[in-house]
Order: C-alpha cells, then structure tokens, then sequence
C-alpha cells in the first residue's frame, strides 16, 4: 500500500537495478568468474548511490549471511548461488538475481541468459519463463487476487511445455521499505484465490522453472537451491507497482510499457 511518491522512490531503485543487470549481462562471457560479475555490480551499486538488499541477508533469520550484492546460479542452480571463482563457459545457463535500495526503498530483479552457445531447450527453457513472468505481472490488478497472478504464471508455462517443473518451494513477494514483504506471490495457483490485491502494492514476480522436475536441493553453503534431478533451471524478476491506473514494471528501462501493451494490460507511468 504505497504512496504515488513512494512508488517514485522505488522506481529509482528500479532503475539502478536494471542497470546493474544490463551492465552485468553484457560483461558475461566464457572465462569470467562469478565473483567477477558480483565484483562489477559493486561497483555499479557505490557509483549510484545506492545500497546491496542481498549483502549480509540472512543472519536476522538464522543463516549466514548472504556474502555478496548479487545471487548467481548456473545450470542445475535455481537460485540463491554465491558468486565464487566458477568461470563461466560456452553453454551454461546462468541466472543472476540482484536487488538494491535507494532512501531505503527496494527494488529486485532476475535475468536468464546463455553464455557462447545455448542449446535450445535452454533457450527455450529461459524464454518460457521469461513470457510466464510478464504473463503474471500482466495479470495484477486492484481488486484481483494473488492467485490470479499465480495461475497466470503457472497457465503459460504449461500451455508451453507440458514437463516444465514449476517450482513452488520459493515465491515471489512484496517489496519496498525491506526487501521481502506480505504477501507471498506463488508461482502455481487457482484464479480467484489468495491474498486481495489493494492500491498501491508493490510485488516482486519471479518465476523459477526447471527442464526437469521441480523438486529442489540446498548446497552446503546453505544458500544455493539446486534441482534436485540436476535439470538445468530459469529465473527471471521483476517488482511491478499495482495501481487503480494500471501496472508501472518499476525494475523495467522502458516501465513494462512493451510487455504490458502487448497483453492488453493497463501501463501507468507516474509522472516526476
Ligand atoms: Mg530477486
Ligand atoms: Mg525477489
């Protein structure tokens, strides 16, 4: 439930985010470590002024500390991987998920790509869910439910591929003055079910899908989830404002105004 000036204020943080992930997108490449992205990001985040939402999250609820600014997980990683001294190769899947605060306000975001050569599955695998996050944002509306969101997500991943596995162990959620809020914004559900979405919420949508079945491990780092059939596995996020007047995507460059207009969904950029 955010003012219009709130939402202002978390779209700044939005726009640091999404260049943070261009800016870490377009550095990829085989032979580069994850610890040099993370390193990168950093860097990004002191130039804008702004503030890690993953740097040392965690130990308020028992685990330790996140150790770096982004989550970077590779192929059978969903999500949650720490960046290290992995050098990324021709082929690999990688998704990197980053959030940042500005005033205190939060934004977070996940991208999907392949490095060098991706096969096709993968691709196809990373677009799916690509398509099934905007098809969720495009979904949120005041007065709709949760489970319009979540069963928006789930519908188009299935209507893509029957043997996609929807994971459901971890959820989108609200955001803004802290990184994870009420409510849970599931990535599986029924229509017309689940929390009433008032004005003025902000969500972080993210669906997470894998190749293979949607079962998932914990690392020993206590962080890192993994498939548990070593599938290889997507993750993309956005954090979309809900308003009486439409969608405003505020970690999208463009504010969603592509995606959104393409599913009839209403766009609503609030004016400076
Ligand atoms: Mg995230
Ligand atoms: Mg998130």
């Amino acid at each position: 439930m955010k003012s219009s000036a709130q939402i202002k204020a978390m779209r700044a943080a939005g726009l640091v985010v999404a260049d943070v992930l261009r800016t870490l997108r377009e550095a990829a490449g085989p032979g580069m470590t994850t610890a040099e992205l993370d390193q990168l990001a950093r860097e990004r985040i002191a130039a804008a002024g702004a503030v890690s939402s993953f740097l040392g999250y965690g130990s308020s609820f028992g685990m330790p500390p996140f150790p770096a600014v982004t989550c970077i997980s590779v192929n059978d990683e969903i999500v949650h991987g720490i960046p290290g001294d992995r050098a990324l190769v021709n082929g690999d899947l990688v998704s990197i998920d980053f959030g940042a605060s500005v005033g205190g306000w939060h934004g977070d975001s996940a991208i999907t790509f392949g490095v060098g050569d991706l096969s096709p599955e993968r691709a196809a695998l990373s677009e799916a869910t690509r398509t099934a996050m905007w098809d969720g944002i495009a979904a949120a509306r005041v007065g709709g439910r949760i489970g319009d969101i979540s069963a928006a997500i789930e519908g188009s991943l299935r209507a893509r591929r029957a043997g996609y596995g929807v994971v459901a162990e971890y959820t989108g959620h609200g955001i803004g003055r802290a990184m994870h809020e009420p409510p849970d914004v599931p990535n599986v559900g029924r229509a017309g079910r689940g929390e009433l979405i008032t004005k003025g919420v902000c969500l972080a949508i993210e669906p997470m899908v894998t190749l293979g079945r949607a079962a998932t491990a914990n690392l020993d780092d206590e962080w890192t989830v993994v498939s548990r059939d070593g599938s290889a596995a997507a993750h993309w996020e956005h954090t979309v404002a809900v308003m009486p007047e439409g969608l405003w995507v505020l970690t999208a460059e463009d504010g969603g105004e592509a995606e959104l207009t393409a599913r009839g969904a209403k766009f609503a950029p609030l004016a400076d």
